[in-house]
């Protein structure tokens, strides 16, 4: 059978929500320069993640599907045992998927995703050139580069009070503001898969970045003489950048409740708080309740996303139901608590006035985008270091500080809200936000920063597959 002659990609990914969908961008930005994108992730998302794959993803994206290793009624809330399943058994299917797909074509390319390290071993034995795409802030990559390739000494992780005062473009940070999977206190499976690709970096010819030059500029630029790191993002959907294409580019785990849009159309410009701590994080009851009472007092309408994984994850507490229809009687129908919702079609809504985010990268990006300021309230993983950024380097918002118990009380909840709202800073705040806002467009624009590091890559590929 002959090969087709076209250029081909092929991009990686464990089968997660928020590690899917920057690929799903990606994959359109090459698309509509010409290149052909198949998507491979594990047999797990395509009932899971990929069922309305037709309406809302693209349908110009091939998708294949290779086995994780673990039975089909497995738990794969338990990352730890997804993880060494992929290591020992899912890696070895991916290799075979690929000994099959390049029978019919040639590929340009591998995209992996940083969370699937392995895809760089398989591609480096098939003789097909590799490319990572970092969906992280550009700022936590080079944290992690600094400390998993030992280029500086970090002080004592165990101590979250130690300074860290040499990471280029970043303000004096503490531990407690490091990615948290550098920490000893995380689980070990994470470190692990990040120590991995740190080892196998050598082997990968791109580094693709899902933030934009102009947002992390000093950060970016001191990556220059480590490793090739070109951002090209903002990844997010086109019409959230005002591109024509009307259709979101993701999957979604849960059917969104269409009705808070309308909900949002009756409500002043900029009046309302949208609170959301993003697809993984169940809180407390006692955070739960801190939110609701901080919401309660600022006596504004809110729109809050309340722990949509809470069926799938041990974490929930007995009663946080009954919280949230509390929450809705005693502030008297000035809120919504709702499962889901398109967040990126909530924050492009002009009566969404601020965001009290978890700092996901994903919510952190759309929040640029729209220029909606935010208030950071991050759990873990990148989302302590993505919070220093909204504060010290974006400024597009505050940050809320934990107490002593490692909880952010309602008052200072109270006080941050105001703060961005109608306290002294807050038109410094939104001026700083919609500036933000306008960069993220220009950088995917024509010939903007980000556009020009896709137009290389393809470039890059052109040339190499001429000269095989
Ligand atoms: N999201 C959504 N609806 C919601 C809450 C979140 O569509 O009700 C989307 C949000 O737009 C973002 C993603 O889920 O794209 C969350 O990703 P992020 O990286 O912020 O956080 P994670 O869920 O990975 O912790």
């Amino acid at each position: 059978m002959a090969k087709e002659k076209r250029m081909n990609v092929l991009m990686v990914s464990l089968p997660l929500q928020g590690h899917i969908n920057p690929m799903l961008k990606l994959a359109k930005r090459l698309i509509s320069k010409g290149v052909h994108v198949t998507i491979a992730t594990t047999e797990d998302a395509r009932h899971r993640l990929f069922r309305k794959h037709d309406s809302d993803a693209s349908s110009e994206i091939h998708l294949e599907f290779f086995p994780d290793g673990l039975s089909f009624d497995f738990e794969r809330n338990d990352t730890n045992s997804l993880i060494n399943s992929i290591e020992s058994k899912g890696r070895r299917n991916l290799s075979t998927l690929i000994t099959n797909l390049t029978k019919a074509q040639d590929y340009s390319c591998v995209i992996t995703n940083p969370f699937f390290p392995w895809a760089i071993d398989i591609a480096a034995e098939h003789g097909i050139p590799c490319a990572l795409l970092w969906i992280q802030a550009s700022a936590v990559f080079s944290i992690y580069y600094r400390y998993f390739k030992n280029i500086h000494v970090f002080p004592n992780l165990e101590d979250p009070n130690e300074k860290v005062n040499f990471i280029p473009g970043l303000p004096t940070l503490h531990v407690r503001d490091l990615p948290s999977f550098m920490l000893p206190s995380n689980p070990e499976h994470f470190t692990r898969l990040l120590k991995h690709l740190y080892q196998s970096l050598d082997k990968v010819q791109w580094v693709f970045g899902t933030s934009f030059f102009e947002a992390e500029e000093e950060i970016v630029k001191s990556m220059v003489s480590l490793t090739r790191f070109y951002p090209i993002g903002p990844l997010v959907s086109p019409f959230l950048l005002g591109e024509t294409e009307t259709n979101g580019v993701s999957v979604d785990m849960w059917e969104a409740e269409d009705s808070c849009i309308e909900w949002l159309s009756n409500k002043p410009t900029s009046s309302v708080i949208y609170v959301s701590f993003g697809s993984v994080i169940v809180l407390s009851n006692k955070k739960i309740k801190n939110i609701a009472t901080a919401l309660k007092n600022s006596n504004k309408p809110f729109l809050w996303v309340l722990n949509p994984g809470a069926e799938r994850s041990n974490d929930k507490e007995d009663g946080a139901d009954e919280l949230a229809f509390e929450i809705l009687k005693e502030t008297k129908g000035k809120g919504l608590v709702v499962k889901w919702c398109k967040q990126e079609r909530v924050l492009m809504h002009p009566s969404v006035g601020c965001f009290v985010s978890h700092c996901g990268w994903n919510s952190t990006l759309e929040a640029l985008v729209t220029g909606v300021p935010m208030i950071a309230c991050p759990e873990w993983t990148d989302q302590p270091t993505n919070s220093i950024l909204i504060s010290d380097v974006f400024k597009n918002g505050v940050q809320a500080k934990s107490g002593e118990d490692g909880v952010i009380s309602a008052q200072e909840l109270e006080r941050c809200i105001w703060e961005v709202i109608e306290g002294p800073n807050a038109e410094e705040v939104k001026n700083r936000a919609m500036e933000m806002k306008d960069l993220a467009r220009k950088a995917l624009q024509k010939g903007g920063s980000s556009d020009k590091h896709i137009s290389q890559f393809i470039n890059d590929m052109i040339i190499q597959n001429s000269h095989p």
